[in-house]
């Protein structure tokens, strides 16, 4: 594959998501779920011009997700995408001018194609996302908990792998959550864990996959360390030495790597 599409996370994680997929003629916002103010500060620590950005998808309609959309889109006239069961969901996005989209559906934006496939959260019509050119792909998928057919062959072999790895399965047990709040999270409409993304990630990365970056990684259930070692484990990757934090991993030949999104500062994947 020819790198055409790039992956900047702005933000990961239950208290605000956001981030930009570039490719080549113009860039798209998955989610908005922080103000403004941290978007575009964000984009600027990473260099992103969002003046590029051309459209919106969201993902589904948790506050996370779309919490600062309505104040972006005072300054944004772009097609805004999402399933006609997440903007049902919030008043405030009927008032919005959404174009629908499907949970099997095929768009093209910015230079890119992007199909979206259902994902498993406790929402309306939550959809994961394929970004993809003649040469290139990348693969886009948080909360849910479980991948289905679909999910697995929308991001299969992609180039970028943008996946969730939200909690570890001991750590939710023995963490201070009600027992409610922890087969919420446990459950199949929910969160991946460590392990179910470690599962996938055989399935998934191919001989063209360079980098698998974990997503939304709870605060209070998991630690970017682990995270990245139970994936690493997965398609035997080593955290890399030197590296103090344990936060990113490689395969032997150097050709993958394990990374992880976080909550207060952002990524760019190239
Ligand atoms: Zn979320
Ligand atoms: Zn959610």
């Amino acid at each position: 594959m020819t790198p055409q599409i790039h992956l900047h996370v702005l933000a990961s994680g239950s208290k605000g998501n956001a981030a930009v997929v570039e490719g080549p003629e113009g860039s798209v916002l998955v989610d908005c779920g922080i103000s403004r103010r941290a978007l575009l500060g964000r984009a600027g620590e990473l260099g992103v011009d969002m003046d590029r950005v051309v459209a919106v998808v969201l993902t589904h309609e948790h506050s996370d997700h779309v919490g600062g959309l309505s104040v972006f889109c005072n300054r944004f006239d772009g097609p805004l995408y999402a399933t006609a069961g997440t903007v049902a969901a919030r008043r405030y996005l009927t008032e919005l001018p959404f174009t629908l989209v499907g949970h099997s559906d095929e768009i093209e934006i910015a230079g890119m194609r992007i199909r979206t496939f259902p994902t498993s959260h406790d929402v309306a019509d939550p959809i994961g996302l394929r970004f993809f050119t003649d040469d290139d792909a990348l693969g886009f998928c948080t909360d849910t908990g479980e991948l289905g057919a679909e999910a697995l062959k929308g991001l299969m072999g992609t180039r970028i792998l943008a996946l969730e790895s939200n909690h570890d399965e001991r750590m939710l047990a023995a963490g201070n959550y009600p027992a409610y709040l922890k087969a919420r999270v446990g459950g199949a409409r929910s969160h991946l864990s460590n392990a179910q993304a470690a599962t996938a990630l055989a399935q998934l990365v191919g001989p063209d996959t360079e980098t698998v970056v974990a997503m939304h990684l709870s605060q209070e259930n998991n630690r970017p360390s682990l995270c990245v070692r139970t994936l690493a484990e997965a398609v035997r990757a080593r955290v890399a030495p030197g590296d103090d934090g344990r936060t990113e991993a490689r395969t032997p030949d150097g050709r993958l790597t394990i990374c992880c999104a976080a909550q207060d500062w952002p990524l760019s994947v190239f």
